[in-house]
């Protein structure tokens, strides 16, 4: 039985403005990811609350909304075998400062807000949020 699996992977503001881009495509091809899709674009406050909107009810959620439309992103399209769990373990934690070594966020992560990447938490989650970028 294959697991291969999509997910979707963002590239956030602070990554983007400090060119990181083909720094952290590296990480994800050196470890067995294939970009399928990406692009760069920058999204409207609006379509950033309606991405977040698991979020919602959270206190950080209108900076991170303002965050993440601030600037130029990179989404993608990353595939592997179970790529949802693969991408969360070489994002590593949230907080950069809980970020295991070797992974993005130890790396290149500044803070909790600006921690460089976004990677869907769930297969379910990955279809929906391929979907907002990607539909066709
Ligand atoms: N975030 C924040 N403050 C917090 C928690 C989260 O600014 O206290 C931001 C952070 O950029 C994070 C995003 O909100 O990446 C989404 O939070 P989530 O808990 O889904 O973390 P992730 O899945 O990105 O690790
Ligand atoms: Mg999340």
């Amino acid at each position: 039985m294959s697991n291969v699996e999509q997910t979707l992977s963002i590239i956030k503001p602070d990554a983007v403005e400090r060119n990181l881009e083909n720094n952290i495509k590296e990480m994800f091809k050196n470890n067995g990811f294939s970009i399928l899709k990406e692009k760069k674009i920058q999204i409207e406050k609006s379509e950033a609350e309606k991405f977040y909107k698991v979020h919602e009810t959270k206190p950080f959620y209108n900076d991170l909304c303002a965050y993440l439309s601030s600037g130029p992103i990179i989404v993608m399209v990353l595939e592997k075998s179970n790529a949802v769990l693969a991408n969360r373990e070489l994002m590593g934690a949230t907080n950069p400062i809980d970020a295991e070594e070797g992974t993005i966020r130890k790396k290149y992560g500044i803070s909790i807000d600006k921690n460089s990447v976004h990677g869907s938490d769930s297969i379910e989650n990955a279809k929906i949020e391929i979907n907002f970028f990607f539909e066709d």
